[in-house]
């Protein structure tokens, strides 16, 4: 294995344990001993004799399993131009079981020397609008069309979008929510195929496969025009409605 290959696989396990301490997992009911036929250095988990057995070897894997997997071919990924200029890619964060999913459009300065999503002055926009339908961004998921920053904040170019879009369509197969919230113009076009405008979008769900897909504007279009604040209260109002958050 590559040294850079090594280092992705270390850094998703690396998320996942914080993901777990997240959730209040402590200590793993494992022991790690060598893979049946294996030579060296490859090992398998097992359950230890005190753990409750935990039998996933025929399941799939869990949604924070597949997600780190994933995160980690992101961070390899060289696919597009945008990898020379990244500091980080910026996978998604939030709980991988969460029933409401926002999509943005690409990281932005502060997004890119972090490595979340949405933690600049957007990011606490939206951190508020989330709140006012009675959640936290822990409680849902967050991720971007576009994983590594564009130069100068440019829009993504189409072959850019192109080459991300398999690592898109696999986080939101993982993922599988509910209801998605596209935020602005980039991020609706993206993923429901249409080059029609975020307000005439705006305002109703549309299905993409069985997942309801609400547009509404960007965060940070609404810094720069608070007078369309209403507009999104009004989607949000929708979201929570079909999400049932009372
Ligand atoms: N704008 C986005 O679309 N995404 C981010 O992560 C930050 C700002």
């Amino acid at each position: 294995m590559s040294r850079t290959a090594l280092v992705d696989v270390i850094a998703a396990v690396q998320d996942y344990v914080r993901y777990l301490q997240h959730l209040g997992v402590a200590e793993l009911p494992v022991r790690l001993v060598p893979a049946a036929g294996a030579t060296g250095r490859a090992v398998q988990a097992e359950p230890s004799a005190a753990a409750t057995p935990l039998r996933t070897a025929a399941a799939e894997p869990a949604p924070a399993v597949r997600l780190a997997q994933l995160a980690a071919a992101a961070r390899a990924c060289r696919d597009c131009r945008l990898h020379a200029g990244r500091t980080q890619v910026v996978f998604g964060t939030g709980d991988p079981t969460a029933a409401l999913v926002f999509v943005g459009e690409a990281p932005g300065h502060d997004e890119d020397r972090q490595g979340e999503p949405f933690v600049g002055q957007a990011g606490q926009l939206l951190t508020r609008i989330i709140a006012a339908i009675g959640l936290t961004r822990e409680q849902v998921y967050m991720l971007n069309v576009i994983k590594c920053r564009p130069p100068n904040n440019r829009n993504p170019q189409p072959d850019e979008v192109a080459a991300c879009r398999p690592i898109l369509q696999a986080q939101l197969a993982c993922l599988r929510p509910r209801v998605i919230c596209a935020l602005g113009t980039f991020a609706a076009q993206a993923l429901l195929q249409t080059e029609e405008k975020i307000s005439r979008l705006r305002g109703r769900f549309h299905r993409l496969g069985d997942i309801q897909v609400m547009p509404t504007y960007h965060p940070a279009f609404l810094l720069r025009s608070p007078q369309y604040k209403r507009a999104v209260w009004e989607d949000m109002q929708l979201v929570r409605d079909a999400l049932q958050l009372r």
